[in-house]
């Protein structure tokens, strides 16, 4: 089964994707992610994708789509993933039906989770992740148990610099999913709006219920 997760940052999109990708078994597929982990170490890659990341900006489709490609080749992924923050473009979105659909696959839901501005503004800025093991923590919602602690593993958390107010902002109005985009999976009959405004269970089992529904419809194991 392959799911998509579109939706604005600050969403909680990312920890949900984990939590499902666990719950079905299936590989957790974030572009976020990648672009990070490649900046971190140096790569090209990595380099060139950084600065547009700090300036809130999509990364070009060039770079993103060869990328994820090389990603779903990877065993992990052959049973299905969920993909994270991929794609966002209208050329992305094409890009990923091409290259399941040359594996004989298709992805199986488009899965929107929206909420309000300011709700996401709030959410971001009191974001921190683990260096470590990448466990997201929300001071509000999710708080770790020390300040500046990792629960699962001990390491120091740190906020990500594109979580800062006005990068939000920025990545706000550059990041929503472009009309094109939800308007491709809609025409698919693939789109599911779920209100990511709720506690984060509540999203979680909608998003699980969306998914029920699909795969009992379809005949899916
Ligand atoms: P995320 O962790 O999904 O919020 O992504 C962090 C940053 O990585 C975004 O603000 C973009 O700069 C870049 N990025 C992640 N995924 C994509 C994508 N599918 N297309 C273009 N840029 C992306």
């Amino acid at each position: 089964m392959y799911l998509i997760l579109l939706g604005p940052p600050g969403t909680g999109k990312g920890t949900q994707a984990k939590i499902v990708a666990e719950r079905l078994g299936l590989a957790h597929v974030s572009s976020g992610d990648m672009f990070r982990e490649a900046a971190e170490q140096g790569t090209e890659l990595g380099l060139r994708a950084k600065a547009y990341m700090d300036r809130g900006e999509l990364v070009p489709d060039e770079l993103t789509i060869g990328m994820l490609e090389e990603r779903i080749q990877q065993p992990d992924a052959q049973q299905g993933a969920v993909f994270d923050g991929y794609p966002r473009t209208l050329q992305q979105a094409q890009a990923l039906d091409a290259a399941l659909a040359r594996r004989g696959r298709a992805a199986d839901l488009a899965l929107h989770v929206t909420a309000e501005d300011e709700e996401i503004v709030r959410r971001l800025a009191g974001r921190w992740l683990c260096t470590n093991c990448g466990e997201i923590y929300q001071e509000q919602n999710r708080p770790p148990k020390q300040p500046g602690i990792c629960d699962a593993c001990g390491a120091t958390l740190r906020q990500r610099d594109d979580d800062k107010p006005q990068v939000v902002r920025e990545r706000l109005q550059r990041q929503r999913p472009p009309a094109e985009l939800l308007a491709h999976y809609r025409a698919q009959g693939k789109l599911r709006d779920i209100d990511g405004g709720q506690e984060m269970a509540a999203v979680t089992r909608d998003l699980l219920a969306a998914i029920e529904h699909k795969t009992s419809a379809s005949g899916h194991s």
